[in-house]
């Protein structure tokens, strides 16, 4: 390599044994046996233990003396076998270690804010210091592992024929279902730019330009409250195909899941992956990003409980149930109730089935022979009810089952499982509005036959979206979309943007849509959340050089921050609450 190194710390094999080796990186751990002085050395491929014996490297062990943890060195020595009985089995390099030379210290390091080998470190102090959490293995691990990914995943698209193509980060808002972050525009004081929360629009275009097949490894950026699958930046693999049909556009997808998992060396799903309607897993599974790794399906007992004696069984608009393997205790359906009652249940029925098979529940009196037949349950078990209007039955039913799955312990944390959820409703009604609202984007094309409803039965209409689900994690959507410059419109008026609205915020698109739109499709895949994934990660910081904290700032630049009364006055904004706002 060069005067620094001639090999990397974790390379050191016994048949190295008898050549000299230069090293370089940094002081994980130095023992000062009163005498001999071991040095861990670290770089980015492993560690290798120097020793520095004063007899043999008088000046060597003099420079070993004033070295510290992390504390950057270089060494020159002899590369020697360890004695049987020290040889050290946790690293690679532990049959060998360096008889050191010389000893040149390359740079000093501070006294460390936290020891990298504490796993307990509190992550606001490992993001303020994320230069030396990087050093640590863990994030090494999860940076190379996405780099793996996002490497298989251009391969995978080069290979299918689709082209990088840039878009700008600075546009008009794109409608993602998140507020956008805005730029102010220091030549046009007033006016904005949105940061693009997706390049869905322009992919389109690229479309209608006759591109063909588009792509991106795409930052999107956009204004929500954050959580453990969320940023305010993030990637995307962003595509986008011309005179497709679905299954082409998932047909792209399932490649590059599996070019990905190949890549990472994990066993890779069979193609095609199974594909679930959005009914029904919002029937079997109170959700529409289902982990089907477990069974715990919800059943519906709508028809039977209609002439119930249990008057809120025969009231509700849904009644439904799952059956879980076990005999709960009083105390644990208290907590499960609570649980349930959180998520906006009113309370939280059941059947307890003794191993004996006697029932036990203060409803039990209330039910028919053939409401019980519906129930039927095996021993040992508790069927758990909700009924309520079917959206909440669905949520608490939903979040139910995948409560439960964990508490028992039912989830197969080796299997992979992957899925397609397809045909969701094209609106949906806005909880707080009332107006019908998109369920993914107003570019989504309904199901083919099912363009009239778009005005007589708007919450009938199916569209043409699908998201890709991987254990009970989305990652991603796409969708056909409009290609017909009238039926964008109706979508819309649906929405009940009038037409002045609709060409004040998507004329350009509106009219490029009349010249000659061929029909298209994409697809839009969560880099973070997919690595984190492959990583066994719950959060995708754990993925992100340098992310935001949950309050949504950087601790290490301190961004965000205020800027200067100059700056603003440029831009032509001035501050409602000065004093706070401006040099805190
Ligand atoms: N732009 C969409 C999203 O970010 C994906 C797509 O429809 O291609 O979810």
């Amino acid at each position: 390599m060069n005067r620094w190194r001639d090999l990397y710390c974790g390379e050191l094999r016994p048949n190295d044994v008898g050549r000299t080796a230069t090293v370089a990186g940094w002081v994980a751990r130095r023992r000062d046996h009163g005498g001999l002085i071991f040095i861990d050395l670290r770089d980015h491929t492993g560690i290798v233990q120097l020793v520095v014996n004063p007899e043999r490297a008088p000046a060597a062990a003099e420079a070993a003396h004033a070295i510290r943890s992390e504390f950057v060195v270089r060494a020159v020595g002899e590369v020697v076998a360890r004695a049987p009985e020290a040889v050290n089995s946790n690293i690679a390099t532990g049959e060998v270690e360096i008889q050191v030379d010389q000893l040149e210290l390359v740079a000093r390091s501070e006294p460390l804010p936290f020891q990298l080998d504490d796993d307990n470190v509190e992550e606001p102090l490992r993001l303020r210091y994320r230069y030396l959490d990087l050093r640590r293995d863990r994030m090494q691990r999860n940076l190379r592992l996405s780099h793996t990914v996002v490497a298989a995943i251009r391969r995978s698209m080069e290979e299918q024929a689709f082209i990088d193509i840039w878009t700008p980060t600075m546009t008009l808002g794109t409608p993602e279902g998140a507020r956008d972050f805005l730029v102010p525009v220091r030549l046009q004081p007033g006016t904005f730019f949105a940061l693009a929360q997706s390049p869905q629009l322009f992919k389109q275009t690229f479309m209608i330009g006759g591109l063909d097949r588009y792509y991106q490894i795409a930052t999107c950026w956009r204004d929500e409250d954050l959580r453990a699958d969320r940023q305010f930046e993030f990637r995307q693999l962003d595509l986008e195909l011309a005179f497709p049909r679905r299954d082409d556009v998932m047909d792209v997808l399932e490649r590059v899941v599996v070019a990905s998992f190949e890549a990472v060396g994990r066993t890779p799903p069979e193609r095609p992956f199974p594909r679930l309607s959005y009914a029904e897993a919002m029937l079997r599974y109170g959700s529409d990003k289902p982990d089907t790794r477990f069974g715990l399906e919800i059943q519906d007992a709508t028809e039977v409980t209609r002439g119930s004696e249990f008057g809120v069984f025969k009231s509700a608009e849904r009644v439904r149930f799952l059956v879980a393997p076990k005999v709960f205790s009083r105390a644990e359906l208290q907590r499960l109730e609570e649980f349930a009652k959180e998520w906006g249940a009113k309370g939280l029925a059941y059947l307890v089935v003794e191993e004996s098979g006697e029932v036990r529940s203060p409803i039990a009196k209330f039910l028919s022979e053939d409401e019980l037949a519906a129930f039927a349950a095996p021993p040992g078990s508790t069927i758990l009810f909700a009924a309520d209007t079917q959206a909440m039955v669905e949520r608490v039913l939903g979040v139910l089952r995948s409560e439960l799955g964990r508490q028992l312990g039912l989830i197969d944390e080796a299997q992979d499982d992957l899925l397609w959820v397809i045909d969701f409703p094209l609106f949906l009604r806005d909880e707080d509005t009332g107006q019908w609202t998109f369920v993914h984007h107003p570019f989504t094309s309904p199901l083919d036959g099912h363009e009239d409803l778009i005005e007589s039965d708007p919450g009938g209409a199916l569209s043409q979206h699908y998201d890709l689900i991987w254990n009970g994690w989305e990652l991603g959507s796409g969708s056909i979309r409009v290609h017909r410059q009238e039926v964008q419109e109706r979508v819309f008026r649906a929405m009940g943007m009038t037409d002045e609205e609709a060409h004040a915020k998507f004329g350009w698109f509106l009219e490029a849509l009349q010249m000659g739109a061929p029909p298209h499709g994409g697809f839009a895949l969560g880099i973070e959340r997919f690595v984190a994934l492959f990583a066994g990660e719950a959060n995708i910081r754990e993925i992100i050089a340098f992310p935001k904290t949950a309050s949504g700032s950087d601790p290490l630049t301190g961004s965000p921050a205020p800027t200067t009364q100059e700056r603003l006055s440029e831009l032509g904004i001035r501050l409602a609450n000065p004093e706070v706002e401006i040099g805190r």
